[in-house]
C-alpha cells in the first residue's frame, strides 16, 4: 500500500496526479490519497470576507488561526472543493474514489489545543478557542474497508479532537501517521518543488536523499512550511514506513517518479 498527499500550493494541477494514480491503481497497487488545504482556504477565507490571519508562536513558528468561522470555511475548501475535485477527476477516469474526512470513521483522532501562545508587536498573548491540534491517533479501519472493497480513499482534513470536535491539523503530519497505521510501503509528499532543497529556492540544490543518522539535521534546510513536511517524513519512517518521499506534484506521472526515487528520499 502507498500513501500519497497531495499539495495545495501554487502550479499543481489534479488531472496529471489523477491520471498517474488511475495507472497505479489499474496496475494493481493500492493507493490512499491525502490531501491538504492551506492556500484554498485563504482564498476562500478572502472571497467570503473572512481574511486568514497568521499567529506567530513565541518560538517562531507560523500557524493558521482557525476561531469557529474559519473552522467551517477551512472544511468548505479542503472537505468540500479540493476533496470533491480529486474524487470527480478521479471517478471521470473510472476510478472508483471515495472522499472523507479526518472525523469520518474516527480516522483521524486529537488533541484540541487549549491554548496556544502568540506573540504580536513584541507581547505574547494567549488564544484559549482556537480549533486546532494534531493527529494522536489513526483508526484505519475505515480505510482498510474501503480498500478491502476496491475504492481509493480521498482523505482530507479536520480531525476529530478527543472531545468530539472538528480541528485543524497539519495534512502532511497526518498522512505519516495514518501510512504508518496502514503499514504502507511508502509516503509520497507532493508539492511544488523538486523536494528539499539544500538552498531555497535554488532548484538545482536538490537533496536527494537522507538516511536515517541524518534525520536530525533534515530540518534545518528547511524554511516555513517545508519543516512541517521533513518533519512528516522523518515521522513516518521512525514509525515504520520503509520511505518517505518529498517529491514534485508538478508535470507529468508525478506519483510514479516520486516512487521511482524523483525527490528527496527519507529511508
Ligand atoms: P503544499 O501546500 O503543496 O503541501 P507547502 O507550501 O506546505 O506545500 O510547502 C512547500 C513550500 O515550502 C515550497 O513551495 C517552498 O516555498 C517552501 N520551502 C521552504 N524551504 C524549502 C526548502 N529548503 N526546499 C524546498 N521548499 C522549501
Amino acid at each position: 500500500m502507498i500513501v500519497v498527499k497531495l499539495g495545495g500550493a501554487a502550479g499543481i494541477e489534479p488531472a496529471a496526479f489523477c491520471s498517474d494514480i488511475a495507472g497505479l491503481v489499474r496496475s494493481g497497487e493500492r493507493v490512499v490519497i491525502v490531501h491538504g488545504g492551506s492556500d484554498a482556504t485563504t482564498q476562500l477565507a478572502d472571497q467570503l470576507g473572512h481574511p486568514a490571519v497568521f499567529l506567530t508562536s513565541p518560538s517562531g513558528h507560523t500557524s493558521r488561526r482557525t476561531d469557529r468561522r474559519t473552522l467551517e470555511i477551512f472544511q468548505m475548501a479542503c472537505r468540500g472543493l479540493l476533496n470533491q475535485k480529486i474524487v470527480e477527476e478521479l471517478q471521470r477516469l473510472n476510478i472508483n474514489a471515495v472522499g472523507i474526512s479526518g472525523i469520518d470513521g474516527r480516522l483521524w483522532v486529537g488533541k484540541r489545543k487549549d491554548a496556544i501562545r502568540a506573540v504580536e508587536n513584541g507581547v505574547t498573548r494567549i488564544i484559549r478557542d482556537d480549533f486546532s491540534g494534531t493527529v494522536d491517533t489513526v483508526n484505519p479501519a475505515i480505510i482498510n474497508t474501503l480498500v478491502a472493497g476496491g475504492f481509493v480513499p480521498v482523505i482530507s482534513p479536520p480531525a476529530l479532537s478527543t472531545t468530539g470536535e472538528p480541528i485543524n491539523i497539519d495534512a502532511d503530519r497526518a498522512a505519516a501517521a495514518t501510512a504508518a497505521a496502514l503499514g504502507a510501503s511508502s509516503l509520497l509528499l507532493l508539492s511544488n518543488v523538486p523536494g528539499l532543497l539544500r538552498s531555497f529556492p535554488d532548484e538545482s540544490s536538490l537533496i536527494r536523499e537522507i538516511k536515517r543518522p541524518h534525520f536530525a539535521q533534515a530540518e534545518g534546510y528547511a524554511q516555513g512550511r517545508m519543516k512541517k513536511k521533513v518533519l512528516a517524513a522523518t515521522e513516518a519512517v521512525i514509525a515504520g514506513v520503509t520511505r518517505a518521499v518529498i517529491g514534485d506534484a508538478r508535470g507529468q506521472s508525478p506519483v510514479t517518479r516520486a516512487l521511482a526515487g524523483e525527490g528527496t528520499v527519507f529511508a
